[in-house]
């Protein structure tokens, strides 16, 4: 039932009421850097502060053998995050409406040249409306609010009427494992909500994502006998371009795609990173770059997989050298399908009704071309699964910034979405 008007103003102030303590709260999670493997301190973090708040907690680790069994499990490398999940779950006096999860990852991605950025990276420093630093977007304003949408209705004096779990997970930008472990785990609810940074729009459609390398062996020799070798780097730059070959292909069948026949790219690959070679004046035995490349919903990992290990196998029959020396291609990260949120749930109403009574215009949805963890909950729990968010600048890249009033007005959608959809009971004293 929609929210009396009285009650939707209660909630709206007790989010602003609380909004200092959220930035602070948000800074303090941007400073920890959480990189890939790092993000012991920060899940530690968030379970003393669940804990704190009353939260029933679990922690749990990734179960590897369970993921690696899952059709929607990524591929395990040594650089996988050990770090736990966390999860505060909250109860009320008696279950009368729906049960909610609000996930958020704390992972970040590297911050890439400290000299690029206008302050250090890791700062949270505050300037005007933007909070800056690697995550501050992606998403600790996210995972702060969350929480602080939950403090709101116990300011108001409230609490949900339904089953509330807080998921904090880690390897959302290299595998999506985290999330996936939460389901392996048996956790699930009758909907989702995750706030990315997703400029205040609800994601109608979302990509799903691969990660792969591709190892060339090159003939090493001194370089005054360069004809006799083969450098490893020259070929890996001749795949490269079977790559963009691929890409360009998966984009002229666009069309095909419900959501997408608008967008003028929509699937990106990116060559992330490249290493090869020892030594300037020795013909390099070496080259691996680290790939990117996303896929329509509907595709399965595994097809997707098969097509670029056969586009490089072929490329590489009719190259002089590769044919002989075929490059190796290795799934090393992600291996994810993508998802549409059907339009017409009740879910979906219920966030633009809070959307809008924070907001003051309609909930617009949009499709985005970044790995999303909602995928998880949208294929394999089955439930309706809601990624909206602050607006961002530059997440992954320099100077990452998210709008402190934008974070104050999606705190306060939450907090009505919650008060909606979970139902609402007088605080227990
Ligand atoms: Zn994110």
């Amino acid at each position: 039932m929609p929210l009396d008007a009285a009650l939707r103003d209660r909630i709206l102030k007790a989010v602003s009421d609380g909004f200092d303590d959220q930035i602070t709260f948000t800074q303090k999670l941007v400073q920890m850097p959480s990189l890939r493997g790092h993000e012991h301190p920060v899940q530690d973090f968030v379970f003393c502060e669940l804990q704190a708040r009353g939260f029933a907690m679990d922690r749990f680790n990734m179960d590897r053998e369970a993921i690696s069994a899952h059709e929607g499990g990524s591929k395990f490398s040594d650089d996988h995050s050990d770090a736990p999940i966390v999860v505060g779950i909250y109860r009320p006096r008696e279950e009368k409406g729906r049960s909610l999860i609000l996930q958020s990852h704390l992972d970040v991605v590297p911050e890439g040249l400290h000299e690029m950025w206008s302050d250090p990276p890791f700062s949270g420093k505050v300037e005007g409306d933007w909070m800056y630093g690697r995550g501050a977007a992606d998403m600790k304003a996210g995972a702060a609010a969350n929480i602080f949408a939950l403090d709101a209705l116990r300011r108001a004096g409230l609490q949900p009427a339904a089953t509330v779990y807080v998921q904090s997970v880690v390897e959302e930008e290299s595998t999506g494992n985290g999330a996936l472990q939460t389901y392996l785990q048996g956790y699930s609810a009758d909907a989702v909500l995750i706030p990315e940074p997703e400029d205040e729009m609800l994601v109608r459609a979302n990509i799903g994502v691969l990660w792969f390398q591709v190892q060339v062996r090159g003939v090493p020799v001194h370089v005054r006998e360069m004809g006799e070798g083969a450098n490893a780097i020259d070929s890996v730059t001749r795949v490269m371009g079977a790559l963009r070959e691929m890409e360009a292909d998966w984009n002229a069948d666009k069309a095909n795609h419900p959501y997408f026949e608008q967008e003028e790219h929509p699937i990106n690959l990116n060559i992330g990173k490249i290493e090869g070679g020892d030594w300037a004046s020795s013909v390099p035995s070496w080259c691996t770059i680290d790939c990117r490349v996303s896929i329509y919903p509907g595709r399965s990992a595994e097809d997707a997989a098969c097509e670029i290990r056969e586009r490089v196998a072929a490329f590489a029959q009719n190259d002089a050298f590769l044919s002989n020396n075929p490059p190796q291609v290795v799934f090393n990260g992600f291996y994810a399908e993508g998802y549409v949120l059907e339009p017409g749930s009740e879910a979906e109403a219920v966030l633009g009704r809070a959307h809008e009574a924070a907001i003051g215009a309609p909930l617009k949805s949009f499709m985005t071309a970044g790995y999303l963890d909602t995928r998880v909950y949208a294929l394999y729990n089955k439930i309706p699964a809601l990624c909206y968010g602050p607006v961002s600048r530059n997440i992954h890249g320099i100077d990452e910034c998210v709008s402190l009033s934008s974070v104050q007005r999606i705190t306060q959608a939450m907090a009505l979405f919650i008060a909606e959809w979970c139902g609402v009971e007088p605080l227990e004293q």
